[in-house]
């Protein structure tokens, strides 16, 4: 499949992910992507103990505000690792 998934799009996909709104593709792509690489698997981890100290994790919606937080501290982390 030529459909890898970048770092941007799993950040993208991340949240419904979560949510269980993906379709089985996009869920495999995505843990495709999160097996290959550890940026973005360190980074669902995290998220993962985000939502659930946020307690949105059962929650249909994550709030807007929520999920910009987040986006920033991935790209904060990603600067982080200088690339
Ligand atoms: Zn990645």
């Amino acid at each position: 499949m030529a459909n890898e998934l970048t770092c941007r799009e799993l950040v993208e996909l991340v949240t419904d992910y979560f949510e269980n709104a993906l379709s089985e593709t996009e869920r495999a792509r995505v843990r495709e992507h999160l097996a290959s690489c550890d940026g973005c698997d360190t980074y669902v981890e995290q998220m993962r103990q985000t939502i659930q100290t946020l307690g949105k994790l059962e929650e249909k919606d994550v709030s807007p505000e929520a999920e910009e937080k987040l986006r920033r501290v991935f790209w904060k982390w990603k600067d982080e690792q200088g690339k």
